[in-house]
Parts: structure tokens; sequence; C-alpha cells
């Protein structure tokens, strides 16, 4: 039985590490905190999820939580105008239903099942050194450790990776007592309301610790307006700032949340990354090699969304590609050409985010602000969120995009 440890209980690690444990392999997690620690620590995300990624959990029977998760129909686009008006407002339906789960319900269960089935958790958080006596005595040791000290081993790849220092300050709230959008009372939708020059409010529901809920999450300009939360330990000072600059700039939200109150002590949430892709094999000082996962490899901005699906994927992409090599040696040569196989895919997700995060050009604003004449238009942009390689026919190129529009266009006429 070929034996393999995975450094890191996020997203990519355990979903790797169950279904590696589904198809008999045995399987050490180290994990720097238990799954008490992790559910009732703070939230790391708003971890949104669409159909392709929730399939890949579905498919290994993870989806523990789906029936109790709120279903996420759509995603809708709002515009702030200068007069904090909307100028643009519209909402697409998706194909399948997206779903949130609270890292810390998701995380901690899947742990614990990870145990259930006789797999071997290891409570302990992994220095480099560690790894050196660990990738002699592994056939694969795999770090999954999200944006920890752990990536240090592995390079970064500039032509990848067009940023080198944040482009968003981020700031995140889980809260009770949201209204619905007036707009759909009927279903639940991802709310992307973007205030030009300023940054983005994302508004969306989620199940927690104490069931269901909404996250309030603003994504600021560094040295904008937005970037107000750095310092600010006290979660009620971090959701009042939140609601403040709710009615500055986004009026119609805060309108719906008035009566909001953080679900829990650790409800709150602020930080700011630079997007980065990183080289895939990392060398230990003694020789031996490591295989990043997920955000190790491929972290993202948060603005599209992007991450968790990343590491989803990237787990489900790595699963078929070490099934595949059977017994064979896991060298450099195979870590490489696995790597690829998943950066294949997750390219249109990196160069997509990386563009959001720049202001966008006029053919991309023409494209959001037909949408709302144009429901295909709308419901084609929100399946993108699930499938960004589509995005490659319609949103980059100008004559692309006139060329869709006039297609739709036509079509309606
Ligand atoms: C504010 C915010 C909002 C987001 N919203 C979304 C969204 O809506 N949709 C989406 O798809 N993505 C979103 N993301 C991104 C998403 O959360 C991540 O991309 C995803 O969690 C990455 O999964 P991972 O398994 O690679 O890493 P992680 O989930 O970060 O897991 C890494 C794990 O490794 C552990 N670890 C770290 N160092 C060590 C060590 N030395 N030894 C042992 N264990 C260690 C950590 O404690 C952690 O449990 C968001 C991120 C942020 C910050």
């Amino acid at each position: 039985m070929r034996k393999m440890l995975i450094v890191g209980a996020g997203q990519s690690g355990l979903q790797l590490a169950l279904g590696l444990q589904s198809k008999g392999y045995e399987v050490t997690l180290m994990s720097n905190r238990t799954a008490d620690e992790i559910r009732s620590g703070r939230v790391m995300s708003t971890q949104c999820m669409f159909h392709t990624a929730l399939q890949h959990e579905r498919d290994l029977q993870l989806n523990f939580w789906e029936s109790q998760a709120p279903r996420i129909e759509g995603l809708g686009v709002s515009v702030a105008a200068p007069d904090s008006s909307r100028a643009v407002d519209w909402v697409g339906r998706f194909d399948g239903h997206a779903q949130s789960v609270d890292q810390r319900v998701k995380m901690a269960g899947w742990m614990e099942t990870f145990v259930q089935r006789g797999g071997q958790l290891v409570i302990h958080g992994a220095a480099v050194s560690d790894l050196d006596y660990f990738s002699r005595t592994y056939d694969l040791v795999m770090v999954s450790a999200g944006k920890g000290e752990l990536v240090s081993m592995f390079g970064r790849d500039a032509s990848r990776s067009p940023y080198d220092a944040p482009q968003r300050a981020l700031a995140v709230a889980y809260v009770h007592g949201l209204g619905p959008r007036p707009e759909h009372p009927d279903f639940d939708a991802v709310r992307c309301n973007l205030v030009p020059g300023v940054g983005e409010l994302f508004v969306m529901p989620t199940l927690t610790t104490s069931g269901r809920a909404d996250i309030l999450f603003w994504e600021g300009v560094p040295g904008g307006p937005l970037d107000a939360f750095q310092g600010v330990k006290d979660p009620s000072e971090h959701l009042a700032r939140t609601l403040e600059l709710m009615e500055r700039f986004t009026p119609w939200e805060y309108a719906r949340a008035t009566k909001v109150e953080l679900t829990d002590a650790n409800a709150t949430l602020a930080g700011r990354y630079a997007p980065t892709v990183r080289r895939p094999v990392g060398r230990l000082p003694g020789g031996g090699l490591v295989l990043g996962v997920g955000d190790v490899v491929v972290a993202n901005d948060p603005i599209t969304g992007q991450g968790s699906n990343t590491a989803s994927k990237c787990a489900h992409s790595y699963l078929d590609s070490i099934v595949e090599h059977g017994e064979r040696e896991f060298d450099e040569k195979w870590m490489q050409a696995t790597f690829d196989r998943h950066w294949e895919d997750t390219r249109h997700a990196v160069k997509w985010t990386n563009a959001m995060l720049a202001p966008p050009p006029e053919h991309v604003l023409n494209l959001i602000g037909a949408a709302g004449q144009l429901p295909p238009v709308a419901d084609r942009f929100a399946n993108a969120f699930n499938d960004p390689a589509d995005l490659d026919h319609f949103f980059f190129e100008p004559e692309k995009t006139n060329a869709y529009l006039a297609e739709v266009s036509g079509a309606q006429a």
C-alpha cells in the first residue's frame, strides 16, 4: 500500500486525503490545529463554491452539508454611480447551484471523517526540517498548507504572477439578520457590488456553526477608503465599520443590513495577500522533493471567488494523476507534469482574477452594462464563475465582446 503524507488540512489537503483514502492509500494528514480548534476558531474565507467543485465533493461523497446549506441560484452585479445610486443592477442564473459552507464546519467535519475512516491524523505545525525526515519515509509528501510559512519552499513564478503586492484589503463579517434582496426575494444569489476605483462588496449566504447566515465581504483598493480595517481588533467595531462603508458606498445593500448582528465572537477576518503562482516542486535541504497543492501553488485574490474552487479542482486533478501513476516513483518529472495538468485548467481562473483586479477596460464595462438588458449575457457571465475558460470567448478581447453582444442583441430583437 502506498504511503502518502499531506501537510495542511484545508480544502485541498482534506479533499485529497479523503480521496486517496477512498482509493486504498495509506494516508497521514498533518494539521496545525485540531478539529475543535478549527470549529471554534476564526472564520477563514467566504468559500463560495460553484457547480464543478461541488460535484468533485459529491463524487467523493463528501457533500455532507448540501441539504442544510443555502442553495445559491445566481450571481448579481451592481455598479455604484458617483451619486451612490446604481448605474447597473442585474442577476444571472446558474446552470447548477453554488454553496458556501463555513470552512470551520467543513474542515472540522472532514477531519473527523478522515479519522473515523482509519486515517492517521497528526496535530503538528510542520517545519521544513520535519519534511526532510518524512520525505524519506513516505512515497509522496504533499504540502497543502495554504498561505503559511511553508510556501517559502516553493519559488514564486514571476511569469505567472503579475502582482508582487496585495491588490485588495480584505474584510469579512458573518452575520445573522440580513434581509433578502428585494429584487429577487424568492432565491439566493451572490451579490457583487462594484464601487469603481474604491473596491467591491460581496454579499452571500452561507452555512456557519450557528446555521444559515450571510457574509458581508469588502475588498478595498489599498490606501483607499475601504482600507479601513487594519488594527481593528474588536469584532463589533469591525461590523460597525463594515456597515458605515455600506451606508456610504452601497446604500441599497445597507438597506437590508440595518438589523444584522455577528454570528459569533470569531465571525470577522481582515487581511491582505499578493496573488501568487509558485513552482510546484519544493526541494528540501536533505535533497527530498515535495509537491505543492492548492493555495501553496496557486493563490488567487478572492475577488472572483476562485480559491476554494481551484483548491478542489487541484485535489481532484492530483488524485487522478496519483492513481494513474500506479506503483511508479513520484519523481520530479511526474510532479511537474501533475501540476501542469492542473495548470492547464486553472490558468483561466488566474488570468481572469488578475484581470478583475485592474481597472476594467471599456469593453468590459459595456459587457457588464449590457447584461442588464440582455439576460443571456447575465447568465453566461454568472456561469463563468464556475467555468472561467468560457471567458476567453467573450471577455478579454474587445472584438470578441462586441461580436458576442451583437449576436445576443440580434437574437433578442
Ligand atoms: C477573505 C477570503 C475570502 C475568500 N472567498 C472565497 C470564495 O468565496 N470562494 C473561493 O473559492 N475561495 C475563496 N477564498 C479562497 C479560499 O479560502 C482558499 O483559496 C482555499 O481555502 C485554499 O485551500 P487550501 O487547502 O489550499 O488552503 P487552506 O484552506 O488555507 O488550508 C491550509 C491549512 O493548512 C494549515 N497549515 C498551515 N501551515 C501549516 C503547517 N506548517 N503545518 C500543518 N498545517 C498547516 C492551515 O491551518 C490550514 O488549515 C477566500 C479567501 C479569503 C482570505
